[in-house]
């Protein structure tokens, strides 16, 4: 083995100083602004991520749990969907899709992913449609797309919304769409550590339904339209200026970074090779983003502790499934879901577009040495 390296996770400091004059920059106009809500920072972020997306509104709120939260909330305001309805989600997410539904008394119903991508497995949707049955919300997982083609026509065919979970997925594309633009509604996050981070919480929302658009933006701030005149109850949840003005700067390179994301991802597949390990499943190249990438392993513990021991940090995503979650429990008598969940088998190694080609190098050949016990 050559010298031992020192590889985190995540690199957010080396991520945001490449940026660093011009974060400083945008923060100092803001400050000097003496503006720090709802103005003009946050309107020209929505303008330029609307586009982005290719979507015609894009709503900046206060992080992505309040961008799915207010899609579905938004959607119960105008009388298309009630409480107790049914939400079909997959069973493999980050619990802030879930608490979504949950938090508008709307039923999740868990159903199984596709054990190669990982995303939505159409056949699993389809068995698991109800007459309660109003929303489907595929979650774009790792940053690569849900078969939204199929989805789309399937909640056509039903009547269904459709909500895109696409807070891993910034820019994946799929037949010139982009995630956020395929469903009714989608929910972005900005997280530190999303492929677009701020440096803070942050979120939006996209969509093409111009009534749907005000009215988010109305609930995200007290439920009012015109200050101090509440048509609906509503809740704080705004994306600030200096926030957006982090983001601009951000956007600028998003497709750069995820081009060199791309890279690191291409360098992994290319040169792990080990009996023992599946590599993520790529089915067209611009629909992964890469915001994780994500090997299975039977000895998955064993392999972590090992790549630990060598200074590589790996992380799961998701450790437990959300039944075996005690908050969530309850979730497990209406589930779908019956095939193996992922979580005892799935290792997310380091990917940023900062990563150096040295750390990838040192990476694969450790994986590559890797004994598994027998
Ligand atoms: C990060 C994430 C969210 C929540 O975003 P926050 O900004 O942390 O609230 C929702 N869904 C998925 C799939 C995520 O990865």
């Amino acid at each position: 083995m050559n010298q031992m390296m020192n590889i985190p996770f995540l690199d957010l400091k080396g991520i945001n100083h490449e940026y660093a004059e011009q974060l400083k920059a945008a923060c100092n106009r803001v400050i000097d602004s003496g503006w720090y809500l709802m103005g003009r920072e946050l309107e020209q972020f929505e303008a330029t991520f609307a586009d982005y997306c290719g979507s015609q509104h894009a709503i900046g709120v206060a992080n992505g749990l309040d961008a799915l939260t207010l899609v579905l909330r938004a959607w119960k305001e105008q009388g298309r969907l009630r409480a107790g309805d049914e939400v079909i989600v997959q069973s493999n997410t980050f619990i802030a899709t879930i608490s979504a539904i949950l938090e508008n008394d709307l039923a999740p119903i868990l159903v199984d992913v596709d054990p190669t991508t990982h995303n939505l497995e159409i056949d699993a949707v389809e068995r698991a449609i109800t007459d309660k049955t109003r929303v489907i919300l595929p979650v774009h997982l790792y940053g690569q797309l849900s078969p939204m083609p199929q989805i789309m026509a399937l909640a056509k065919q039903h009547g269904l919304l459709v909500l895109e979970d696409a807070a891993q997925a910034h820019g994946a594309e799929l037949a010139g769409r982009k995630a956020g633009n395929w469903g009714d509604a989608a929910a972005f996050s900005f997280y530190p550590g999303k492929n677009l981070g701020a440096l803070g919480d942050g979120g939006a929302v996209t969509t093409n339904d111009a009534e749907l658009a005000a009215l988010v933006r109305a609930l995200g701030n007290y439920g009012s339209r015109i200050k101090y005149q509440h048509d609906h109850q509503g809740v704080n949840s705004r994306l600030d200026e200096i926030q957006a003005a982090m983001l601009s700067v951000k956007l600028a390179h998003l497709d750069s970074d995820t081009a060199r994301r791309r890279d690191v991802a291409r360098y992994y597949s290319e040169h792990i090779r080990h009996p023992n390990i599946i590599l993520p499943c790529v089915e067209t190249a611009s629909a992964h983003v890469w915001h994780l990438y994500v090997i299975t392993c039977p000895w998955r513990d064993e392999l972590k502790a090992y790549l630990a021991e060598r200074g590589i940090q790996c992380l799961i995503h998701y450790p437990m499934a959300i039944t075996e979650q005690q908050a969530y429990s309850d979730l497990a008598r209406t589930s779908r879901a019956t095939r193996t969940p992922l979580h005892g088998s799935v290792l997310s190694l380091p990917i940023y577009p900062t990563l150096p080609q040295e750390q990838q190098r040192y990476i694969v050949a450790a994986i590559n040495q890797f004994t598994a016990p027998h």
